[in-house]
């Protein structure tokens, strides 16, 4: 982990080339419109637009949008919503499919210059001829073609006289390289189909490396960051811009974040949605942003993860604990206390009045004194946590026992006098209690103390609400390392990953509107879900309150 003092290595690369006299900084977060953020893009996101900020550079928005098969302005859209929820405002927007007429004028340049052809051989053709890492490659037959015949070709399957897969175009590089993507990659292919934004301008689509570099020369990029995997990219990067002596943007390459229990492939994500596993993009459990918004987490929580993973130079996994420890330490700041009963199992309270009821004072959020006060109503009738009590308790349970007393939260001590139970079931269905009246708010009757604390409601006014407990979506470390053979990742699917519950909650509850957030007093952090209705609240529990992860993060 980085602490923040010390510079990252993009920071010092950038806070060198300010010495160097280029104090201009401009990076662009570059999406391709075909699934919906995740917590990884969060990252990238949270690097580039900071970066920004900190050097009073800009950040662009470009969609790289040269796919046309996979890609919607569904996407687009949501997108652009989960940057500002995170806390970004881009500096200018822009598609990769705006400069569709600009990069081909220069794959014609390229052609002049004798350095692209037409190739008509197959994808496989294409791919045989390769060669391998420890083999160089062979030259296409129709790499020598003449420069007027590639022009006219190129020309042609631009106006659509070709089929798909029937001709491409390749930059004449090396078929020798070593280094594989530099042998004569491809830079155009034909794809028929409808593209989100060009319609049917298009049918010939230009190739990742081919338009990345290009668009960022043409927005005048400084630095343009991406993931590790794209380091054996940078000599074709800096290979076109050179060759077309334009604008020389560099790229910078740092560690795509990984998580435990997480997979962040956008084809996996997008096949859980698909087939079902989850209820949609935003359902809590994914690793979206959406998912995490709809789960509880905050843009405060998600920046201050992506401060703490740091930029690293090389490929690591991130405990998913991490990102919860986060979020408790933003809700703990923010989020009001609440008290809900997930298992609820009741209380009489033999010498409290019948018909009476107390509003009790309760605090709204210990951590921030603004927060204020409220109160809640407190009566003969009571329920509390199933397992707040256990008729054979071991030794340090502090909690309710026969004959045992216990604090309710902000109000008396109550003993148990006696547990009734179902004669057929043997289950445990109340349990008769007595209160000492001058035990409100800390003391006791004879200043005899009292260990434990539960939380309660009462039964009068509870609330009924249903609450989704979530456990990690995947059940391993690495859900992308298939154990078995013509396995899925499928198959690491947490089976129990959702439970939903009937919870009772103080009235104060019972309004919530979606995105509220609140601890639920001793049992974590939850979320009114977007499937609340006004008076029959929904919750999601973001996270518990147990932090595993503190010895770790402190470090
Ligand atoms: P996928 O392969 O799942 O489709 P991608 O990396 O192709 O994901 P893009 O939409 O191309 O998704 O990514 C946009 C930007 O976000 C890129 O600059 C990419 O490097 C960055 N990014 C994507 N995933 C991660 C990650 N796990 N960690 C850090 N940055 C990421
Ligand atoms: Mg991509």
């Amino acid at each position: 982990m980085e602490s923040s003092e010390k510079l990252n290595f993009i920071e010092e690369i950038i806070e060198q080339s300010i010495a160097a006299g280029e104090p201009r900084v401009h990076t662009r977060f570059p999406p391709e419109p075909n699934g919906y953020l995740h917590i990884g893009h969060a990252k990238s996101i949270c690097l580039n637009f900071g970066m920004a900020r900190k050097y009073g550079g800009k950040c662009n928005l470009r969609f790289d949008d040269t796919n046309p098969v996979k890609e919607d302005v569904e996407y687009v859209d949501s997108i652009k919503e989960d940057i500002r929820w995170l806390g970004f405002e881009w500096a200018e927007e822009h598609y990769a499919s705006d400069y569709f007429e600009q990069l081909y004028d220069w794959a014609v340049e390229l052609i002049r210059k004798g350095l692209a052809y037409v190739d008509d051989q197959t994808q496989e053709e294409i791919r045989l001829g390769r060669g391998t890492v420890t083999q160089p490659g062979t030259n296409s037959p129709w790499r020598d073609r003449s420069v007027e015949e590639n022009l006219k070709l190129f020309a042609e399957m631009r106006e659509g006289k070709y089929k798909d897969g029937e001709k491409v175009l390749r930059a004449k590089i090396d078929m020798a390289h070593p280094n594989m993507l530099m042998r004569d990659p491809l830079m155009y292919r034909i794809i028929h189909a409808h593209h989100h934004r060009t319609g049917d301008r298009w049918c010939i689509y230009p190739m990742y490396d081919y338009a990345h570099g290009e668009s960022d020369s043409i927005e005048r990029i400084t630095h343009s960051i991406c993931t590790l995997e794209f380091d054996v990219h940078r000599p074709l990067y800096d290979w076109f811009i050179e060759q077309l002596g334009i604008f020389p943007s560099h790229q910078y390459e740092f560690a795509r974040l990984n998580l435990t229990n997480t997979v962040m492939s956008k084809r996996k994500l997008l096949q859980l949605v698909k087939e079902g596993y989850v209820s949609g993009w935003d359902d809590p459990r994914m690793p979206t942003i959406c998912g995490l918004r709809r789960r509880g987490y905050t843009p405060e929580s998600i920046r201050m993860f992506a401060e703490k993973v740091g930029v690293a130079k090389r490929d690591n996994i991130i405990d998913l604990g991490l990102l919860e420890w986060c979020v408790r330490e933003d809700l703990n700041k923010t989020a009001l206390r609440r008290m809900a009963v997930l298992d609820p199992i009741k209380v009489v309270i033999t010498n409290y009045p019948e018909g009476q009821v107390e509003q009790l004072e309760c605090v709204n959020n210990p951590e921030d004194e603004a927060a204020g006060r409220r109160r809640v109503p407190f009566g003969r009738e009571l329920y509390i946590e199933r397992d707040d009590f256990m008729e054979e308790p071991p030794k340090k349970f502090f909690r309710l026992r026969p004959g045992g007393e216990v604090r309710l939260r902000y109000g008396y001590l109550i003993r148990c006098d006696e547990v009734v139970k179902d004669p057929a079931s043997g289950e445990i269905t109340e349990l008769r209690c007595t209160y000492d009246p001058l035990s409100l708010g800390g003391g006791s009757s004879d200043g005899r103390k009292v260990k434990g604390i539960i939380h309660w409601v009462s039964a009068e006014h509870a609330v009924p609400a249903e609450v989704r407990l979530f456990d990690r979506l995947f059940a391993v470390e690495s859900p992308d390392e298939v154990q078995t053979e013509g396995g899925s990742f499928l198959d690491n699917l947490n089976p129990d990953s959702l439970r939903t519950v009937r919870a009772l909650c103080e009235p104060a509850l019972a309004d919530a509107a979606p995105g509220d957030k609140f601890q639920f007093e001793r049992l974590g952090y939850f979320c009114a879900d977007s499937d609340s209705k006004p008076g029959a609240p929904v919750f999601n529990r973001t996270v518990g309150l147990k932090d595993s992860w503190a010895k770790i993060a402190a470090k």
